[in-house]
């Protein structure tokens, strides 16, 4: 999981507290927090803020591989899909391929430190 804020990895599930918890949790969106600049989100697979552009299904990657259409085999309308020409991308850490409509975008993990990050 990636902070929307600060782009660090280092995330948490953070406790349900109130109705709003309760019901974002109920459409699938729990609730995180941020280590490194302590901000609270809600997430999916990947941070709503996130959610928008392309990312891997299982394990939420924004670092993917741009493959050709042929070469998604499984998942729901593929065929429709390969059809319309949607883009097609590969997670390489789960090896998931699938198509996605939304825009590309390489958001990786920043390295960089509440304290660095505030000095500069
Ligand atoms: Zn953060
Ligand atoms: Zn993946």
């Amino acid at each position: 999981m990636i902070c929307p804020q600060c782009r660090s990895a280092d995330c948490f599930r953070s406790h349900r507290s109130g109705l709003i918890d309760f019901v974002c949790t109920g459409l699938g969106l729990r609730p995180w927090r941020c280590h490194t600049c302590d901000f609270r989100f809600r997430a999916r697979s990947v941070a709503l803020a996130f959610s928008r552009y392309a990312h891997c299904p299982r394990c939420g990657n924004f670092d993917l591989e741009r493959i050709a259409r042929g070469r998604v085999e499984d998942g729901i309308l593929v065929y429709a899909q390969r059809f319309l020409g949607f883009p097609a991308y590969r997670c390489d850490p789960c090896r998931e391929k699938f198509f996605s409509l939304r825009p590309y975008r390489r958001i990786l993990p920043s390295m960089i430190s509440t304290e660095e990050r505030k000095a500069s």
